[in-house]
């Protein structure tokens, strides 16, 4: 079996691998980047709509007074109310896991668009993105201990902070005497609150930071029959984002420690060897890291997402190995991680390398291209800057070549990641001309 979108009718081998979302005539799979697309147009016609009643509410309202200029300045105002209490929302979750001492990682502003802006705060990510509708918090367990009733505690938070802005609106409200404006933006901004409450609270799925994530009221159902099994994957998760975050900040050792106690606690656990490998792929042991996904490739026959991305860091490993012997390897690994998740900027990065390493540059350049276009962080973009010079240094384009070296120092001449690159491409390059 295998998912086709049926927007733009990219194909993967793996079963159910788009997303389920509602158009306006028909209950359609649509490929993430497709799903991604759908949802940045109708936050930007909501966030458009806004605007124009907001504009025509206040203009009518001030030149004439009348009751239905007022009614479109109060619905207006309950949609920008809804985009405001956004931040306080993630925040009122973000500031209890704190508080009962879970791992907070990022909490996100806005759910489609690219990454507008990052600060690191407390070690945690507040990310804005360029269409500030939704948001989501990332937060996992530091360890299992009254798990159920943290976790509980910081779902609540934000359900808990809409019904306390509800019940101080209306005291407001009743104790002071305001006129018509005052009280039309009173009630707009407890309209506004209740919204946000009842669709945090309808349990339900729904789309944020790239993924299907279960809303407040799914999770606050879940949490008090939340098996050991469950508490105990979330803690592994957790240690595996730790390490994940040490490799991205180039901090191999530190990742590596982060594996050594996930390795202590859960010896078993596919996300913890697969952080081992990814550990390994750091430091640089391409041999042990092969090794290691070639092992959970052959755990679990049925082709999954776990399956997908063992595939393609094998091929990344044989890659950057530089032994010319496992290119094929590199090639058949490459294109089965493509196959099934052809739609990741990093997936295609690999497959466009692996291309470029058995000879196949014209069919390389637009992977890479694309992969470049989609990369939010500027190392992955520095990264695969790199490899689009390295193949127009095998074309023979010289000035190609510079141009995208040039781009990747300029991109992020911080992240050792980009030297890393260029001497990793600069090898294999010269590896694969001979
Ligand atoms: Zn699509
Ligand atoms: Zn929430």
């Amino acid at each position: 079996m295998t998912s086709k979108c049926t927007s733009c009718g990219l194909e993967s081998t793996l079963e159910d691998a788009f997303q389920q979302a509602h158009s306006s005539q028909c209950r359609a799979a649509y490929c993430p980047t497709c799903l991604a697309d759908w949802q940045a147009q109708q936050q930007k016609a909501r966030l458009g709509s806004m605007a124009i009643l907001l504009a025509v509410g206040v203009a009518g309202y001030l030149l004439t007074g009348n009751s239905i200029a007022l009614l479109a300045l109060a619905i207006g105002l309950v949609m920008l109310f809804d985009v405001l209490l956004i931040p306080f929302h993630e925040l009122a979750h973000a500031v209890t896991a704190l508080i009962v001492r879970m791992r907070l990682f990022n909490v996100c502003i806005g759910s489609v668009g690219r990454i507008a802006w990052v600060i690191r705060v407390f070690g945690c990510d507040i990310v804005l993105r360029t269409i500030p509708a939704g948001g989501s918090t990332l937060i996992a367990p530091r360890s299992t201990r009254w798990f159920r009733l943290r976790n509980f505690a910081v779902v609540l938070a934000a359900p808990l902070l809409h019904i306390g802005l509800i019940g101080i609106s209306l005291v407001a409200w009743q104790r002071n005497h305001w006129g018509t404006l005052a009280t039309t933006v009173t009630w707009a901004f407890i309209l506004s609150n209740f919204l946000t409450l009842a669709l945090s609270v309808w349990p339900r799925k729904c789309w944020a930071d790239g993924r299907m994530i279960a809303n407040d009221g799914l999770l606050l159902l879940q949490a008090p029959i939340l098996s050991r099994r469950a508490i105990e994957a979330s803690h592994a998760q957790c240690i595996l984002m730790e390490a994940l975050e040490c490799l991205e900040r180039n901090q191999p050792d530190e990742a590596r420690r982060w594996i050594e106690t996930g390795l202590a606690t859960y010896p078993d656990d596919p996300s913890i060897r697969y952080g081992q490998g990814m550990v390994l792929l750091g430091l640089r042991q391409y041999a042990q890291a092969r090794e290691l996904f070639l092992e959970l490739l052959s755990e679990g026959d049925e082709p999954s997402e776990l399956h997908a991305v063992c595939h393609n860091n094998i091929a990344w490993a044989d890659l950057l190995a530089n032994k010319p012997e496992l290119y094929a390897e590199a090639d058949e690994c490459s294109k089965k991680a493509y196959d099934a998740l052809p739609w990741l900027p990093n997936i295609k990065s690999t497959r466009g390398i692996a291309l470029v390493a058995i000879g196949r540059q014209n069919e390389a350049l637009p992977l890479l291209g694309k992969a470049f276009e989609q990369f939010e962080s500027k190392c992955d973009r520095a990264l695969n800057a790199c490899c689009l010079a390295a193949v127009f240094a095998r074309r023979g384009d010289a000035e190609q070549a510079q141009k995208y070296t040039a781009q990747a120092r300029g991109l992020d001449p911080e992240c050792p990641l980009v030297a890393w690159a260029e001497q990793s491409m600069g090898e294999f390059a010269a590896g694969i001309t001979r």
